[in-house]
Order: structure tokens, then sequence, then C-alpha cells
């Protein structure tokens, strides 16, 4: 069946509230949060972009999410999970301090933002996965134990995963620090050292010390790796290779993850997708990270799938290509909706409705 998806168009020089007033007929069109209910603790799950990182949905925007929940008589909450990388998003405290800098004050936000302590056993929670490769996901707890979810997600490229949307903020950015590992841990690269020149680019840029020059040429500890693929995207002569069929296995492991988001949240969770700044890498990368796209607008579904297919269809539409696949040549991103569809988290055929 086809799902429906509702999307408004937005362009690069649109002001601020102009964008606001559209996302809030997107919301009221969508009905993407009318599942949320008086007294609902309601999570708002998004990315508060690394430090260096401006790709990040502003905090101005998920204001008006989070004002249309508390209009519905919920509590809304701005969250995300800690890293597995040593940047500053690694623990609770700095990861917070980082949101805060970035604007996600309660000021701005009228929201409280919570950042669960992954390292206290209480906040963890495994949950059984019918179907797939893995048995259990280890999330954190509060994005199982609220009374209704909204994922916010920005919509861009991603080394790994070809693109990453909303399957990437729900299965990889509920994951505890321990389920994140279980998604990573097939991918350390190898290092080619016929074509090392020993920069030490790769060494400078991984967030766990995993790398370090021997002969003035890179030697990578694998017990230390978490698989970020960080060095891939530095490395000036091409020395790192990283198998990408165990990319598609992070694929895979990704939409396990969302789909133990999904079942946890039974019919309390909706979508929305901001198709702008649509950069090359992830919001967890830090360096420069250029646009790959023109900004293209505000995407909303109750089906994450479709949600994710009808972002990249209108993203490669606005480029004339495949931007995504031009931008990362080793990864199909497709792969994890084809996948998740066979899961049954959603559908790739859907209906777009455009909202003006
Ligand atoms: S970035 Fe590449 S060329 Fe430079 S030291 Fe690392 S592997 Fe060698
Ligand atoms: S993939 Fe590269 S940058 Fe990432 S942890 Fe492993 S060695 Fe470090």
């Amino acid at each position: 069946m086809r799902s429906k998806v509702y999307f408004i168009p937005v362009a690069g020089n649109d002001t601020l509230k102009f964008i606001n007033e559209k996302l809030k007929k997107l919301l009221d069109k969508s009905g993407v949060i009318d599942f949320v209910a008086k007294k609902d603790r309601c999570i708002v799950k998004t990315h508060f972009g690394e430090a260096g990182n401006t790709g990040f949905i502003i905090p101005e925007h998920l204001r008006v999410v989070c004002d249309a929940i508390r209009l519905k008589g919920g509590e809304a909450f701005l969250s995300d999970a800690n890293t597995l990388y040593r940047g500053r998003r690694l623990n609770s405290k700095d990861h917070l301090k980082l949101a805060y800098e970035h604007g996600f004050r309660k000021e701005i936000t009228g929201t409280e933002v919570i950042i669960p302590d992954d390292t206290k056993k209480e906040n963890v929670i495994a949950v059984k996965i019918e179907g797939g490769s893995i048995k259990e996901a280890k999330l954190c707890r509060i994005y199982i134990d609220s009374d209704a979810f909204i994922a916010v997600s920005h919509f861009k490229g991603h080394i790994l995963t070809g693109f990453g949307g909303v399957l990437k903020n729900i299965g990889m950015g509920c994951a505890s620090r321990e389920g994140k590992l279980a998604q990573h841990c097939d991918l350390a690269p190898v290092v080619h050292l016929q074509q090392c020149i020993g920069c030490g680019k790769c060494v400078e840029i991984c967030p766990v010390k995993a790398v370090h020059l021997k002969n003035k040429k890179s030697v990578i500890d694998k017990t230390k790796c978490i698989g970020c693929a960080n060095c891939l995207a530095v490395c000036p002569t091409m020395a790192m290779f990283i198998d990408f069929g165990a990319g598609y296995k992070v694929q895979e492991k990704m939409v396990e993850y969302s789909l133990a988001v999904l079942q946890g949240n039974k019919d309390k969770i909706g979508f929305i997708n901001f198709a702008v700044k649509i950069n090359k890498e992830c919001d967890c990368w830090g360096g420069e990270n250029p646009p790959i796209a023109p900004d293209v607008g505000i995407l909303a579904s109750l089906d994450p799938v479709s949600l994710d297919k009808a972002s990249f269809d209108l993203v490669n539409k606005a480029c004339a290509t495949d931007i995504f696949k031009k931008s990362h040549p080793d990864q199909d991103g497709l792969k994890q909706l084809k996948y998740a569809e066979e899961l049954g988290l959603g559908s790739l055929d859907y209906e777009l409705i455009e909202l003006r």
C-alpha cells in the first residue's frame, strides 16, 4: 500500500519566519503528531551537531515542533544519545554543553534537552528483534519508555550508509554506545601501504586514537577502531580501504535497530525530514562539509521508509543525478530502504502530497 508523504518546498533564501510558518502548516496538514495526547511525555529525537558542524536542524525549527506538541497538551523533550567517538558528544555532560552552545537552550526552544547517560545500566534497555541478524538491540531506555516519539531528522550524505535520514536518526541515533559499537563492529579499514605517504591525516582525525605511524606508514589498531571511516574521508591518496560489503552490514543492523525503536513505540511515532543544507557527510562530521545539493524542503510521514525514499528522490531530482552515489560511489544507500521494506518497517511506494 502507498504511504502518504507530505512535502513543503523550502528555498535557500526563504526567511526563518517564512520557513517556520510552512513547518506549522506541514505539522497541521500531515497529522504526524496527531497521536500526541494530553500529558504525554513526547521525545523529539534529533541531532545537535558535532562541534564545528553547522548542518544540524536549527533550534528555532525544533521549537515549532515542540510548541505543536505542547498545544496538544503533551510535554516535549529534545534528545540525542552519546557517540562512540571522542568528540564533544561522547558523554552526557559535554554533549549537553555543546547542544547549549549550538542554541538548544530553553529560552530558544522552550524545551529541556535530555542526553541519556548510557554508562548507567538503568538507562539502557535490550529490545528483542524478530527476523533480523541481531537478536537484541541495545537502546537508550528513554526512546522506548516515553509516551510518544517524533524523529526530526536532517537528510544528508553519509560515508558508510550513502545517505542518512530517519532510519539513521533512530536506528543508530537511539542506540546506546554498546549498541552503536555492535552496528559498526565489522568495519576496521585496511591500509594499502604502497599508497600511504605518511602524511598523518588519519592519525589526526581518528576519534579513538586507533591509528599511528610506524616507519612513516599508517597502522590501525583493530581492537580500538570503531569503524567510523573518518580516516577514509581525509586520506589524500586513498590508501585506506573498507570492505563496503561490511558497510552494507552497518545499514542492515541500523535498520534492525530502527525496527526495535518502531516496535517499542507502537502507533505513537511520527517522522519529519529536513532536506535542507544537504551536506556530503553527516552532522557528526566536525570538519569541512560542503553542500552537495540545493535546499529542497521539509517532509513528514508516519512511514519512515516512504519518508526517506521521498527525500532521496526529491534531492536527486533537484540535482538531476544520484548525488549520493556520486558523493559516495562505494555505497548504495537504497539498500537500507529495501531491507527496511523487507522487514516491514514501511513501504518504498509512496504518494507525495505537496503543500504550498
Ligand atoms: S591519511 Fe592516508 S596517506 Fe596519510 S598517513 Fe594516513 S593512510 Fe597514509
Ligand atoms: S575507521 Fe579510521 S578513523 Fe575511524 S576509528 Fe577506525 S581507524 Fe579511526
